[in-house]
């Protein structure tokens, strides 16, 4: 179901200390926004440390940066859905740095996205193009392979994260125009329903510009959501905009 969302990466950031302070401000500073959901995915080893801080059912939701697709079995160092079900609800699957250093193809993101919807999970699947180009074909693509075998019924309980590659962690933010040109179309792949969130180089400066375009529902943000303040004042925008406009 479309819905404004604010999902945070913190990547391989943080050491258990950090985790836990960065947690708690978090927590402390989005309590009590209204409208948004907020979403945060830690290193795996400190989610369950970031559970006991932001609590369950509280304005926080976790997820984790990966998993494996089989529920169980001798895969040495992989964590499965039913484990990420334990303390987790959401999984980003098929992030630029997941393909471009761990080798992941969009066979293996298809497979993740299957497990995940399996298990109860729900994929924020990444999509997007290595090159800057007039409407990108990469992303759409991929993402017709992380749906495949995905019955339609199923297309609203996933979330689509749409980040060129080039925009992330590069400080080269894509422009909001063309980033809901390219979000209307990869709806068209049949995702009325489904939230679509932009990621690439946001922070608190430029993301008054996506939070004003209807096509965009949330953000993931990388570096800044290791930053609270920052983090923080993201979901703010985001909320405010949000709101005023439904
Ligand atoms: C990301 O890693 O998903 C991301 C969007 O990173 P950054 O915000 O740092 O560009």
């Amino acid at each position: 179901m479309r819905r404004p969302i604010v999902a945070g990466n913190w990547k391989m950031y943080t050491r258990s200390a950090d985790a836990h302070i960065l947690a708690t401000a978090v927590r402390n500073s989005v309590m009590n926004l209204e409208g948004i959901e907020v979403i945060i995915c830690p290193p795996a080893l400190w989610v369950s440390e970031v559970l006991a801080v932001v609590g369950r059912g509280g304005k926080i939701e976790l997820g984790v940066q990966n998993m494996y697709f089989e529920a169980e079995g001798a895969y040495t160092g992989e964590i499965s859905p039913l484990m990420v079900r334990d303390v987790a609800k959401y999984v980003i699957i098929g992030h630029s740095e997941r393909r471009a250093y761990f080798g992941e193809n969009n066979l293996d993101v298809n497979e993740k996205v299957l497990a995940a919807l399996r298990s109860g999970l729900v994929p924020i699947i990444c999509v997007g193009e290595r090159k800057r180009e007039g409407l990108p074909k990469e992303p759409r693509y991929q993402l017709e392979e992380a749906l495949h075998r995905v019955p339609k019924k199923h297309y609203r309980d996933v979330i689509v994260a749409y980040e060129p590659v080039w925009a992330i962690g590069t400080g080269e933010n894509a422009e909001p125009e063309y980033v809901a040109k390219v979000v209307s179309y990869l709806r068209e792949v049949g995702l009325a329903d489904t939230p679509v969130l932009y990621g690439g180089s946001v922070n608190s400066k430029n993301v008054e510009g996506y939070a004003r375009r209807p096509e965009i529902d949330g953000l993931l943000v990388g570096s800044a959501s290791v930053r609270a303040a920052e983090f923080a004042s993201i979901c703010q925008t985001w909320a405010k905009e949000k709101i005023f406009k439904a």
